[in-house]
Order: structure tokens, then C-alpha cells, then sequence
């Protein structure tokens, strides 16, 4: 019986395609991307924590019917997700799912080390295969091109063609957060091993290298983590601008950039400004980042954005109409994430309501977006809000106690952060109670099942949405 990863998922996915309205199954089943199946426990991916959290909410049952179904009764399920709350750390996180499992409270372990890569400092002979640590979905030719970032993407695909050849080294991507830098340094990446596979390419946030080589240094085995290093073909280092400040962590790459350099070894860096505004990043390591090319990436035209929606719907297959991309694009202005999560708001609010996706719609989740950002409520300020109208003390929102007040003062909070701010259900509940994201679940169940119910709770439910309104 063939039990790889692709036909279990492909199974799981036939049963589930019977259960879920077909644009539902287009959106949030068809892009997951199985990954591997050990024992009993399937690995999947999907494309953010956002995707992550909204499968747990709305699908879990149904997946782990599913999974029972085609592995058996001890499936288990894994989540690799690409985190995008922090656009500075993209890394894998492993999260078990409460689809089949109850998950414990520390439900997203970021875990560093082993999103790098395995005892990656032992791997000292040539042939080795090295985990690229690339985004398969990162590709050149989903990087849609414009005004904005014509020279980078340009230069990019030269790069890939000739890595180290070229005098783009090191090639510096500069730009605003959210406008494509690391999917850009990523597609470069992908460019190179499918020209030639043979090639080694790294992949590595600051904050992830930062990470290994403390780790490094605790274990003594620098050399290793230096030799390692050392062996790459191409060596994508994302968010420099991370570097400021550390000073240990800056010596050291600059000594795996001079010994590539010298080997004829690319070096592609991202950073969230021009070079010449870098602070706390030492002379000889700047001036080393300006010798070969900087390109700018900025935010995209009308045009452009136009088409990154276009583009993306496409894939995602799923029909925007006209007049919503054109007011997507006037009023997202600034950067292609925001976009992106608009797009997702969109998709989510209509699937969820059993809507079309319409101007009205488009308007309607735009202006509450728009107007929360405008004045930030923020988790802080809504649990500060609460405390407030209970006369109780933020000190107290966390303690321990099943008090009922206490317990419904926390439950409120947890719902207003999920549905008035943008912050992840993990964020949620560890800012509040050091709850885990399940709970918080559990409380926006508990608080509009109660407001449909119960008069008094009622009111109180509205009296602080007026409080936070003002607030906002
Ligand atoms: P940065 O690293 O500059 O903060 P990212 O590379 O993470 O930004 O981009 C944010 C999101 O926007 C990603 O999902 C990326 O795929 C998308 N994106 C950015 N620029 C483009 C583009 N030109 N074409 C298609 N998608 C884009
Ligand atoms: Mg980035």
C-alpha cells in the first residue's frame, strides 16, 4: 500500500472535497502542500499563521474525520507554517494540530534551530545536500514586475544565471518592509538550483544565523559553524539591518563573506534601508555591503498592484471581480503584504458568511482595517479598556483565578483582540492570561453565544464596544 505523504493528503482531500462548498475547498484545501508522513503524523504546509489558525477554526472536525479515514485512529497532524506575523523572522514553526490532538499551551514553538538546518555543522564534505530553507512558492515568476522593482528583479534573474560571476557581489535588495525584498532574494535562490541543482544555496534570516551561531559558541563548535558556512554556493542573508548592534554575530559573518567572496561565492542580502542610513553595523562590514550592487525596491504602482492581485487571485483560484481590484488597489497603499492580507481578509469574510465577493464587501472590511489602523487598538489598550469597565487591575486579568467575573472580563478581552485588532490567536492569548490560542477560541465562542442569550452580558458586551469605539 503506497503511504507516501502526496496520496494520503490526496485522500484526505477527496473526502473532504464532498464536505465543503467548492470555493471553500479552492481556497483553503487545494493550496496546502503535504510535506511528509512519518508513522502516523502528517506534516503539511501552509502559507501563514493566519491560514494555519483559520483551518483549525473552521475545519477541524472535519479534518480530523478525514485524517482517521485514511491513516487511522492514531493520526496525528503537523503544521509547517511560513510565519508571517513577524516579517523579520520567516521561519518554520511545527505546531501539532487540535485537529486530532489537543495542543499544549505553547502551541507555535518557533523553533530556530531545526528550521535551520539539521546539525547543519557536522555536514562537512562537498557532496553534501544542504536544505535550501527556500519558499517554493517564492518564484520568479510569481514576482510580478514593475517601476517599482524592474533593476532588483532584473538583476536578480542575472544573478541566477550566473551566481558569483557577475559584479552584483554582493547584491544588496533595499526596500520598505512588505514590498517583496524577501521573496525576491528567495526567487533568485530557486532560479539557481533549477539552473543547477548542484549548487549549494542558504537561505537564512539574521535573527535564524544569529541564533545558530550563539548556539554554536555555547557548544564550541565554531569551526564547524564556520566551515559549514563556508561551503555555500550561494548565501541568501535576510534583514541585515538586524545586524546593528551585534557586534559578536557581525565578525563573524564578515569573515564567511570575505572567504566567500574570494571563493567566487554569491552573497545576496536584504535590508529595510539604502546602506548609506544603516546604524550600528561596523565600517569595514558596511563598506563590504556597498561593493557590488544595491537595488531598490519601492512601493508598487497602480499598475503593478493591479496585477499582483490579478496574479495572485489566479492562483488561488478564485474570481475577483473588476471594480473590487480596482478599489483594492487605491486604497491598500502602501505595501504588497498589506494587500495580500486585505485579499485574504476578503476571501475569508466571504467564505465564512457565504458571500460574493463584492465592492460592498471589499468596502465594508477596507474601512474597519483602515480605521483600526488609523488610531491602533492595539491588545494592550483593549485589556486596559476592560479592566477598566470591571474595576478590576490588569494584574489581575492574568492571574490564575476561576473567579467568574475575572474569567468573563478575560473572555471579553480575548474577543474584542480577535475581531478589533489584527494580532494572531497565539499573540492573543499569551498577551492575555498566558492562554493558548484554543482558549481563545473557546472564549469568542462563549462571549457571542452569550451576547445572543444573555441580556446582561449583553450590555456589558455593548457598553464596551462603545468604550473601545471611542478608543479608536
Ligand atoms: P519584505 O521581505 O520586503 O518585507 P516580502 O518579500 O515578504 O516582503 O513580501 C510580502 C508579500 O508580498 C509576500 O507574500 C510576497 O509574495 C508579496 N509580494 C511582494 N512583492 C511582490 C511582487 N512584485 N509580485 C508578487 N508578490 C509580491
Ligand atoms: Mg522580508
Amino acid at each position: 500500500m503506497m503511504r507516501d505523504c502526496k496520496n494520503i493528503w490526496k485522500k484526505c482531500l477527496d473526502l473532504i472535497r464532498e464536505q465543503v462548498p467548492p470555493r471553500t475547498f479552492k481556497t483553503w484545501f487545494e493550496p496546502v502542500c503535504p510535506i511528509k508522513l512519518e508513522g502516523d503524523i502528517l506534516t503539511i504546509q501552509v502559507g501563514s499563521s493566519y491560514v494555519y489558525e483559520y483551518i483549525e477554526e473552521h475545519f477541524v472536525e472535519i479534518l480530523r474525520d478525514a485524517l482517521k479515514a485514511t491513516i487511522g485512529k492514531n493520526a496525528k497532524l503537523q503544521y509547517s507554517v511560513v510565519m508571517a506575523n513577524n516579517p523579520n523572522v520567516k521561519t518554520t514553526a511545527t505546531i501539532s494540530s487540535a485537529a486530532v490532538e489537543k495542543p499544549t499551551s505553547a502551541i507555535v514553538a518557533l523553533d530556530k534551530r531545526n528550521a535551520g538546518l539539521k546539525n547543519p555543522f557536522h555536514s562537512v564534505n562537498h557532496t553534501v545536500e544542504i536544505d535550501s530553507q527556500l519558499n517554493t512558492a517564492y518564484t520568479m515568476d510569481n514576482f510580478i514586475e514593475g517601476s517599482c522593482n524592474r533593476l532588483a528583479k532584473s538583476a536578480g534573474m542575472t544573478i541566477a544565471k550566473n551566481s558569483g560571476k557577475t559584479s552584483f557581489n554582493p547584491f544588496l535588495i533595499y526596500g520598505g518592509s512588505g514590498l517583496g525584498k524577501t521573496h525576491l532574494a528567495q526567487a533568485i535562490g530557486l532560479e539557481v538550483k533549477r539552473n543547477t541543482p548542484s549548487k549549494a544555496v542558504l537561505y537564512v534570516s539574521v535573527n535564524l544565523f544569529q541564533t545558530q551561531f550563539t548556539e554554536a559558541v555555547r557548544r564550541n563548535e565554531i569551526n564547524d559553524f564556520l566551515h559549514f558556512y563556508q561551503l555555500i554556493d550561494v548565501l541568501i542573508l535576510d534583514d541585515i539591518h538586524e545586524l546593528a548592534g551585534k557586534t559578536a554575530t557581525q565578525n563573524t559573518f564578515f569573515h564567511i563573506f570575505n572567504h566567500l567572496q574570494q571563493s567566487g561565492k554569491q552573497l545576496i542580502l536584504t535590508c529595510d534601508k539604502p546602506p548609506v542610513e544603516l546604524t550600528g553595523i561596523e565600517d569595514r562590514l558596511l563598506s563590504r555591503f556597498k561593493w557590488g550592487l544595491s537595488a531598490e525596491i519601492k512601493s508598487p504602482e497602480f499598475e503593478t498592484k493591479k496585477e499582483i492581485v490579478i496574479s495572485k487571485a489566479r492562483r488561488d483560484g478564485i474570481d475577483f471581480p473588476e471594480d473590487v481590484v480596482n478599489y483594492l488597489c487605491k486604497n491598500v497603499q502602501n505595501n504588497v503584504r498589506e494587500l495580500e492580507g486585505t485579499m485574504i481578509s476578503l476571501l475569508a469574510q466571504s467564505t465564512f458568511n457565504k458571500k460574493d465577493i463584492t465592492l460592498e464587501l471589499a468596502k465594508d472590511i477596507l474601512g474597519k482595517t483602515v480605521k483600526n489602523r488609523s488610531k491602533e487598538l492595539t491588545v494592550d489598550k483593549i485589556q486596559n479598556v476592560v479592566c477598566e469597565y470591571f474595576h478590576i487591575s490588569p494584574a489581575e486579568l492574568q492571574t490564575k483565578t476561576r473567579k467568574r467575573e475575572i474569567v468573563q472580563a478575560r473572555y471579553l478581552a480575548m474577543y474584542f483582540c480577535k475581531n478589533y485588532t489584527k494580532a494572531s490567536l497565539t499573540f492573543i492569548g499569551n498577551q492575555i492570561g498566558k492562554k493558548d490560542h484554543t482558549t481563545v477560541l473557546y472564549a469568542c465562542k462563549v462571549v457571542s453565544d452569550l451576547v445572543d442569550t444573555d441580556r446582561k452580558f449583553k450590555a456589558h458586551f455593548e457598553e464596551l464596544q462603545k468604550m473601545l469605539y471611542i478608543n479608536v
